[in-house]
């Protein structure tokens, strides 16, 4: 197993005492630094304060001999035109992610490539395709602004994806299909998730169809050096502003201002943006108490679920037999993987992930067996080669103390249309950030850059 070492980061400790500003901003992921970047650039002060003692959230780039491994979120998709021009004004490089050859599906014992799978299984493929479309052509029908408002909201929104999906097929095998793709997109179970907000979730990123693909969807470009760095360059010129290594754990606020209590600090300030995701959200302690709507939904989102591995070998091998480094398939362990190895496929990268109900049985077992049992499973997929990688990395998203989750958070049967727009409505002198709060590419790194623009416009308006 070879030595990794996380990004060099910028070097901040905590103050303790009081800090004034325009603003204080809750969290230093995505969503946070885009609302602090345009709250500075409008000419306001402002304090981030941020649980970690490194920036970037969900998005968290390690190295091994000096290649970067991004362990949380990496891929910017076609459309990402935020995330696209952040890394073209910090001049920083990306390249498409390696989709070229035939994706590996393990089922029933048999280890096909997709196009043989399709062919043997032509029932199962139309009917995964149809119902595909018709979950497209429904997400056509309801607004990202307002999911709440489409026509048979509140009957889309009793019901879950999982509850729809079966009714939706027919056959077993295409069921399961939709089932694990729909898993991979929100890293929740559709049985977790109502219709209503499948719908909303599809209809904000263009389509299934873009959604799933690399070249010409979400899965386009990968950052060279790591999406952090994306991180480090939004907090670019507010050093003096970052307060890292501070878990906020009060925020009283009232009709002039707000005072967010981390430890040791406090800062008072106009207005904050608060960019934590629901699950974390749910443990500050707000005073006045936040509106029941708003608690309600952070309480009963669901926060989904992620473990995350990568393995690195001397090449992208994978790539010498025509396979794209895709694998997915209902008996394995894993959820997917993808190739993220650089242009050349030197060193070769495998990325692994174990979404929704696959990430709990493999946190349970110890590092020594996890690493076997990821290992085998590359191994069942891509042949012996897979066996010994350079280095394996992995990181637990849902039982790290400041994610508590997946991808993003997810609405539950009911959420919608009961509480509207409550997850993004400002509580006086509060607005709210995060992707899960985006009307565009919710969920995703685009969808959190989105919302802290909002917030932070909200904020501005407010003071
Ligand atoms: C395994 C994985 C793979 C992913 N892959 C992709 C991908 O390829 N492409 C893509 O676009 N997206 C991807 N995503 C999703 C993407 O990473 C997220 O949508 C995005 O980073 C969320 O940003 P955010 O700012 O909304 O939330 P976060 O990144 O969670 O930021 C919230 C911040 O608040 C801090 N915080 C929490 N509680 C407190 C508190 N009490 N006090 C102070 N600070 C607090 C946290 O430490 C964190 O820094 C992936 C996510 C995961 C986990």
């Amino acid at each position: 197993m070879g030595s990794y070492a996380p990004t060099k980061r910028t070097e901040t400790s905590v103050t303790a005492g009081t800090r004034r500003a325009d603003f204080v901003v809750v969290g230093a992921g995505f969503a946070g630094l885009a609302a602090a970047a345009r709250l500075f650039a409008a000419g306001s002060s402002l304090v981030v304060v941020e649980a970690r003692t490194r920036l970037g959230g969900r998005v968290e780039t390690v190295h091994h001999e000096g290649y970067a491994l991004d362990l949380g979120g990496s891929w910017i998709g076609t459309d990402h035109v935020r995330a696209r021009t952040l890394v073209r004004e910090l001049g920083l490089d990306t390249w498409p992610c390696h989709s070229d050859g035939a994706t590996i599906v393990r089922d029933d014992g048999s280890r096909l490539d997709d196009r043989r799978y399709s062919i043997l299984h032509p029932l199962a493929t139309i009917d995964y395709r149809l119902a595909s479309r018709r979950l497209d052509r429904m997400a056509q029908r309801v607004s990202p602004m307002a999911p709440w408002t489409a026509d048979g909201a509140s009957e889309l929104d009793g019901r879950s994806l999982e509850d729809w999906l079966r009714r939706a097929t027919r056959t077993e095998r295409s069921r399961t299909t939709l089932r694990r793709t729909a898993a991979n997109i929100f890293s929740s179970e559709p049985s977790e998730i109502s219709l209503l907000h499948a719908l909303f979730y599809i209809r904000s990123s263009g389509g299934l169809g873009p959604m799933l693909a690399t070249t010409g969807g979400a899965q386009e470009l990968l950052v060279r050096g790591g999406a952090e760095q994306l991180a480090a360059g939004m907090a670019r010129g507010l050093e003096g502003s970052l307060e890292l290594g501070a878990p906020v754990r009060r925020i009283v606020h009232g009709t002039s201002g707000v005072r967010v209590e981390a430890d040791a600090l406090t800062v008072e300030a106009a207005a904050a943006v608060v960019a934590v995701p629901p699950g974390t959200a749910e443990r500050i302690e707000f005073e006045p108490e936040l509106p029941a709507d708003r608690s309600e939904v952070l309480r009963r989102m669901s926060p989904g679920d992620a473990v995350r591995m990568a393995d690195v070998y001397d090449k992208a091998f994978w790539r010498d037999e025509g396979l794209t480094g895709e694998a997915w398939g209902p008996k394995l362990p894993f959820s997917f993987t993808h190739d993220v190895s650089s242009p050349g496929g030197a060193p070769g990268v495998l990325a692994t992930f174990f979404v929704g109900e696959r990430a709990r049985p493999i946190r349970e077992l110890s590092p020594e067996r996890r690493r076997e049992v990821a290992l085998a499973a590359l191994v069942d997929c891509f042949g012996d080669r897979a066996a010994r990688p350079r280095a394996h990395v992995e990181r637990d998203w849902g039982s790290d103390e400041w994610t508590r989750g997946g991808y993003c958070s997810s609405m539950t049967p009911g959420l919608w249309s009961r509480y509207g727009s409550a997850l993004r409505d400002p509580v006086g002198r509060l607005t709210w950030a995060g992707t899960e709060t985006a009307t565009e590419h919710a969920g995703y790194m685009e969808g959190a850059l989105q919302s802290g623009e909002r917030a932070a416009s909200e904020a501005l308006a407010l003071v």
